[in-house]
């Protein structure tokens, strides 16, 4: 297997609010982006990464069952600190993760980061942004290129660790060798287009088309912060307890 993950304050914002999760060998991947006032967004998206870390040293192998109770535990766990700890109210996060078994990756997603899956050279986004333009576009009242510069972009209508819909999509998807995964926060999505992302990872090799994204969503503005993983599946298996790269700074 090959991995790679990258993160980056942007150019605008004090501090970086997004957390991820790379465990190479086991096939486990999640990227989470906080939101919340003063330090409380790095809050909720460390807290629900922790539950990760938690989930893939706990079980050997992926299911539905066990990314819905991590998903459920990270939730209660943020909503329980927002409620009580004055300086964390109104915090939440996404979180977008991924977990590889066999010919399979496991999915379970809350948010607006995303998980797109290359094949032949081809983009395609897994996951379903759960924001309020995402819906726009779904209903027909603006398009996709619409969405990317609406005013209400950053509105998403489920979160973690918020009262509101915390509802995971939680589904399977088939993987092959070859294939490149990406999870990515909105820093990436909102910054640079598909087409742009999609040429970057397939004509580069995997550590340089990260490079490639990163610097890419900089010199487009790097108006938020940015985190992407990027994980080839090349053919081989994972295993139990692999070394983990948590990564989490201000
Ligand atoms: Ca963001």
């Amino acid at each position: 297997m090959a991995a790679t993950l990258r993160t980056d304050r942007g150019r605008i914002r004090r501090q970086n609010e997004d957390a991820a999760f790379m465990d190479e060998k086991r096939g486990v991947f999640a990227v989470a982006d906080g939101m919340g006032g003063h330090l409380a967004g790095e809050v909720a998206s460390s807290m629900a990464v922790d539950a990760v870390r938690r989930m893939a040293a706990k079980h050997d192998a992926p299911s539905i069952a066990v990314l819905r109770d991590t998903v459920q535990d990270a939730h209660r766990e943020i909503l329980d600190r927002a409620l009580t700890s004055p300086a964390c109210s109104g915090m939440g996060t996404t979180l977008s993760l991924l977990w590889r078994g066999g010919s399979y990756v496991y999915i379970a997603h809350v948010g607006d980061s995303r998980i797109y899956r290359q094949r032949g050279g081809r983009l395609e986004q897994i996951t379903q942004d759960h924001s309020l333009v995402a819906e726009m576009v779904r209903g027909g009242l603006i398009t996709a290129e619409q969405a990317r510069t609406h005013p209400r972009r950053n509105i998403i209508t489920r979160a973690l660790g918020t009262p509101g819909d915390n509802t995971p999509d939680l589904l399977a998807a088939d993987t092959r060798p070859g294939d490149v995964w990406l999870l990515c926060s909105d820093g990436l999505t909102g910054m640079v287009e598909d087409a742009d992302i999609e040429r970057a990872i397939a004509e580069n090799p995997l550590e340089q088309a990260a490079d490639a994204l990163l610097r890419m969503a900089l010199e487009a503005g790097g108006r938020d912060n940015i985190t992407l993983i990027l994980y080839r599946h090349d053919g081989q298996t994972p295993q139990a307890r692999g070394e983990e790269t948590t990564w989490k700074r201000d």
